[in-house]
C-alpha cells in the first residue's frame, strides 16, 4: 500500500473506471466517496489538494465539525445511521443523506429543511440481507416508504437508495445482493413517483466496491483502502 493518500485515492479510482470501462459504463457514473469518518481533517485536507470533493462521514457531529472546520466547501455525505435528535446538526452541512430508514426520520429532515427553506437530498436505505446489526428497511418496504415520503415532504427529494452489505471474504458473495439492489431501483424507478428520481445507488465498500460498480453503483463508499485502517 501507498503512502500517500492521493496514490491510495488514485488506485481505487483507476480501478472503479477499468471496471466500468470493462462492463460498458461511463466512468464518471461512478462517484468515488472518500470515507473519512474517525480521521483527521488533515487527511481531508491532503485529499482537498487534488480535487477530492466527496467525503463520507458516520457521525452527524464528526460531520459537523468537520464540515465547520474545512478550509474549502467540499460535499459531506452522512452515511451512518442518523438519529432524529441529531438531523438539526447536519440538516444544511450534508450533500446528501443516505441513511433514511423510517418514515420518522424523513418526517424530522422535511420539519429542519421547511424552516430552513432548504430542500434536502436523501437516500432510502435498505438492509437487502435481513441482517439483525443492520439499519434499513426491507426489500419489501422500500418502495412503500419512498413513495410515503415522496408523497407526504415537499422539502425532500428521494435520488435513490443505498445499502450496506455483509462483511464477507469472498465479494463475490454479496453480487446476488447488488443485482438485487439495482433492480429494486430500477422498479421504484419505474413507478415514476414525483420528486422521486431514483438516479443514485450507493453500494460497495472496500472490499466489495469493485463487484458494486460491476452491478450497477453509482456512488461507491470507501475507507480503508484509501485512509488505511481505523482505530
Ligand atoms: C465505514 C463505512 C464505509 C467504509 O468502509 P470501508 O470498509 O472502510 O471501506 C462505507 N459505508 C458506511 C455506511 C460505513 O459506515
Amino acid at each position: 500500500m501507498s503512502e500517500k493518500l492521493i496514490d491510495r485515492y488514485n488506485e481505487v479510482r483507476a480501478k472503479i473506471d477499468e471496471t466500468c470501462v470493462k462492463c460498458g459504463r461511463d466512468p464518471k457514473e461512478v462517484t468515488l466517496i472518500a470515507v473519512s469518518k474517525t480521521k483527521p481533517l488533515e487527511d481531508i485536507e491532503e485529499l482537498i489538494k487534488y480535487e477530492v470533493n466527496d467525503f463520507g462521514e458516520n457521525k452527524p457531529q464528526e460531520l459537523k465539525k468537520k464540515f465547520d472546520e474545512v478550509s474549502v466547501p467540499v460535499r459531506f455525505h452522512q452515511i451512518g445511521h442518523l438519529q432524529t435528535n441529531k438531523v438539526k446538526y447536519i440538516i444544511n452541512k450534508t450533500s446528501l443523506i443516505h441513511s433514511v430508514d423510517s418514515y420518522k426520520l424523513a418526517q424530522v429532515i422535511e420539519k429542519e429543511a421547511a424552516k430552513r427553506d432548504i430542500f434536502v437530498d436523501i437516500l432510502v436505505e435498505v438492509n437487502y440481507a435481513g441482517e439483525e446489526s443492520k439499519f434499513g428497511v426491507s426489500k419489501d418496504e422500500a418502495l412503500g416508504l419512498v413513495k410515503e415520503i415522496a408523497s407526504s415532504f415537499r422539502h425532500i427529494n428521494v435520488k435513490g437508495l443505498m445499502t450496506i452489505a455483509p462483511f464477507v471474504d469472498d465479494p463475490e458473495e454479496n453480487r446476488p445482493i447488488f443485482k438485487g439492489m439495482h433492480e429494486l431501483l430500477l422498479d421504484i424507478k419505474s413507478q415514476n413517483i414525483d420528486n422521486v428520481d431514483m438516479s443514485v445507488l450507493s453500494m460497495g465498500m472496500t472490499n466489495d466496491y469493485v463487484v458494486a460498480v460491476e452491478e450497477g453503483a453509482t456512488m461507491v463508499r470507501v475507507g480503508t483502502a484509501i485512509f488505511g485502517e481505523r482505530q
